[in-house]
């Protein structure tokens, strides 16, 4: 069975060079355990700091090692209670083509209520990221003003669509292609929306938001940051959720130059994380399921086939902006 590994540490911007797949015997789960067949893997923006040996809220991958993320498979044999042959499980050992894992780390999910790949997606981490990040940390109410960057991407669409359902009198997203910005208004219910490359981001937002804005979702930092400071009004709030364009600087950001806004107009900013929020899954299950159903809210996937071999590419593609919506990796 095949395995990515972590080869070496990436300064700046990983490289293919940075993984390694490498042949491994097929492990047997002991007790307690559960032998799990991966059919699809999740590529995620954290991951990227988890390449650098440095202090966070999740240990550091190891060199040498195979990484870890987010993946649903199909149990294949199993010791311990609960799991039968042929369940699916969402578990935490991706990048891998079989994993053992222990029972009490994986959790049943059903193929038949929900597509596979939809528990690594909107109904799964990223979309509680959105729904709690939104409705707890910026403390959402209807009639606000919303901004979200990394509009068209996991996170982000799912924010701006529940700030639609749930009453925003404005939704405005940021994105890197015309074709998401497209995708965000004429799909997605988006109210205006942009491309940070077009222009400035400072220009571009307070052109689509006349009136200023009221919460501002944060996955970008950098220059979005500071003009979303910029247009925040009195009392705003920042839920800071990533800072996708500072993971592969190779010396720390500077600004935002504005932040002696954050007394004048009493800014809230608030980090996030979703680990945090593990107690809102079943209602946020459930309220994102209806939207869906119903038709209300839509969600897409990028899903990069071939399994592991393609893992370390899907990865680099998701930096550099190549999904819309959610990236996968199919086995
Ligand atoms: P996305 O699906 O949004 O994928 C990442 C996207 O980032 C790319 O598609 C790309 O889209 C955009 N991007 C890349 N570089 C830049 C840049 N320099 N400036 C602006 N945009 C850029 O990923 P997720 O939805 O999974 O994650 C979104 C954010 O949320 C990330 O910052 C992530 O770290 C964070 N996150 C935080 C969590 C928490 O608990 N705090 C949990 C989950 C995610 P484009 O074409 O628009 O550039």
């Amino acid at each position: 069975a095949l395995e990515v590994r972590l080869a070496s540490r990436p300064k700046g911007w990983p490289t293919d060079e940075n993984f390694e797949i490498a042949e491994v015997e097929v492990p047997t789960p002991g007790e307690g355990q559960i032998l799990v067949r991966n059919v699809v893997m999740s590529v995620d923006p954290y991951m990227r700091g988890r390449m650098n040996d440095v202090k966070s809220y999740v240990p550091p991958f190891q060199v040498g090692a195979p990484l870890e993320g987010g993946a649903v498979g199909e149990v294949v044999a199993s010791n311990a209670e609960g799991f039968a042959v042929g369940d699916h499980v969402l578990h935490g050992l991706g990048w891998r083509e079989y994993a053992v894992v222990d029972g009490k780390r994986a959790a049943k999910v059903d193929g038949d209520i929900a597509p596979l790949t939809t528990y690594l997606g909107v109904l799964g981490m990223p979309g509680l990221t959105a729904y709690a990040g939104l409705l707890v940390t910026a403390e959402f109410k209807p009639g606000d003003v919303v901004f979200v960057s990394g509009a068209a991407g996991a996170v982000g669409q799912i924010v701006g669509q529940i700030a639609r359902l749930k009453g925003a009198s404005r939704v405005i997203g940021s994105a890197g292609s015309a074709e998401k910005v497209k995708y965000l208004t004429e799909e997605l219910g988006f109210d205006a929306a942009f491309n940070y490359k077009d222009g400035p981001v400072a220009e571009q937002l307070a052109a689509a938001a006349p009136d200023g804005i009221d919460v501002y979702f944060d996955n970008v930092g950098g220059e979005h940051l500071e003009a979303a400071i910029e247009s925040l009004n009195l009392n705003g709030r920042v839920t800071i959720c990533g800072a996708i364009s500072q993971y592969n600087a190779d010396k720390p950001p500077t600004g935002p130059r504005n932040i002696i806004q954050v007394l004048s107009k009493r800014l809230t900013l608030r980090g996030m994380l979703v680990g945090d929020h593990q107690a809102l899954q079943p209602q946020f299950v459930a309220e994102v399921a209806a939207w869906i159903k119903s038709g209300e809210l839509k969600y897409s996937e990028t899903v990069v086939e071939g399994g592991v071999r393609q893992a370390p590419a899907a990865f680099l593609g998701l930096l550099r902006g190549e999904n819309t919506g959610k990236m996968l990796v199919k086995f």
